[in-house]
């Protein structure tokens, strides 16, 4: 497909908001998902998912730019020629507005370098997808001994540091702007809840605050329920080299053994991020 749009560009016959197209078959041997829409506000610049005014104006747009790139895909892709729309979202997607800042901000290097954390609450394996004006730029960890494909998920990145007693899990969760660009994906998001879910339940039954729930217990019970910790390899990971499966195969964690603590691998952390401390100190935005 991106083969084939570069052909077309390149003959002045198209132009696509996008490169790096995403088209999966899915579950259903029938049915396609394309990814390769991008919109923008009249100047170029991002749409602000805080704007009633740049929603409805990408609204338009993204509608537009589904009917144009089906028709590409139904004319000029070979396969694609009996094909037909079946579903497209009732609302456009943002995949970045609003996040709070908290104890711990999850960065772009936490992702790259695979970090651990000792309040881990789950596991990321999405690169960094930063979605740039006409254009999708993806970084993986950094293929060397200590990448093993995924890197943990602090409990502080859901605490707000002002409202007390209040999770943020998911995409707006403590993450700077490229650190966001990689664990807003779904996997993390779900592991996010489900550790909110979990330690809800324990700071009620022990009558403490969210940011003093006892860690360790939240690990156990996340563990008892199945959550994958990302303190060890699973024993099914096949081995192969970080950063060699493509957004497609991310997900799964890979290393390059298949199994051994992934403390002893990751590079060693600034304590100053890794402590378990809780300080309210700055406003949440
Ligand atoms: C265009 C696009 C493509 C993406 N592609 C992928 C992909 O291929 N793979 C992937 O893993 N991730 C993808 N993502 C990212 C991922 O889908 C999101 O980051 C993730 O779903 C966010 O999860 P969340 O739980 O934080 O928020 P959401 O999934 O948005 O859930 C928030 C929920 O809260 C509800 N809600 C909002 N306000 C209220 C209220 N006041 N009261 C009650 N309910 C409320 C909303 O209706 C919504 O159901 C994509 C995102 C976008 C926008």
């Amino acid at each position: 497909m991106a083969r084939l749009m570069d052909e077309a560009e390149r003959a002045g016959t198209h132009t696509f908001p996008r490169k790096k197209p995403i088209v999966r078959p899915q579950r259903n041997p029938l049915e396609w998902r394309a990814n390769l829409t991008q919109l923008s506000n009249p100047d170029g610049s991002a749409v602000d998912g805080t704007d009633v005014d740049g929603l409805t104006h990408g609204e338009i747009q993204g509608r537009r730019q589904v009917r144009d790139a089906f028709a590409f895909i139904r004319d000029h892709t070979p396969g694609f020629e009996d094909s037909y729309v079946v579903d497209l979202s009732p609302q456009i997607g943002i995949r970045e507005t609003r996040r709070i800042i908290g104890p711990y901000q999850l960065t772009e290097d936490d992702i790259l370098d695979c970090v651990d954390f000792p309040d881990t609450i789950g596991v990321n394996g999405w690169p960094v997808e930063a979605h740039v004006a006409g254009d999708v730029e993806f970084r993986f960890p950094r293929a060397d001994l200590a990448s093993r494909g995924f890197n943990q998920l602090p409990y502080r990145m859901m605490l707000p540091q002002v409202v007390q007693n209040l999770f943020v899990a998911g995409r707006c969760a403590s993450m700077t702007q490229r650190g966001q660009s990689s664990a807003r994906v779904t996997g993390p998001c779900f592991a996010m809840g489900q550790a909110a879910g979990t330690a809800a339940d324990l700071a009620l039954s022990a009558g403490v605050a969210l940011r003093d729930v006892d860690v360790a217990t939240l690990q156990k019970r996340l563990v008892e329920n199945g959550a994958y910790l990302g303190t060890d390899l699973p024993p099914d990971t096949a081995a192969a080299p970080a950063g060699t499966g493509g957004p497609g195969s991310a997900a799964a964690p890979a290393g390059p053994s298949r199994s051994g603590s992934a403390a002893a691998r990751r590079p060693s952390r600034p304590s100053a991020v890794a402590g378990p401390t809780f300080t309210p100190a700055r406003s949440d935005r």
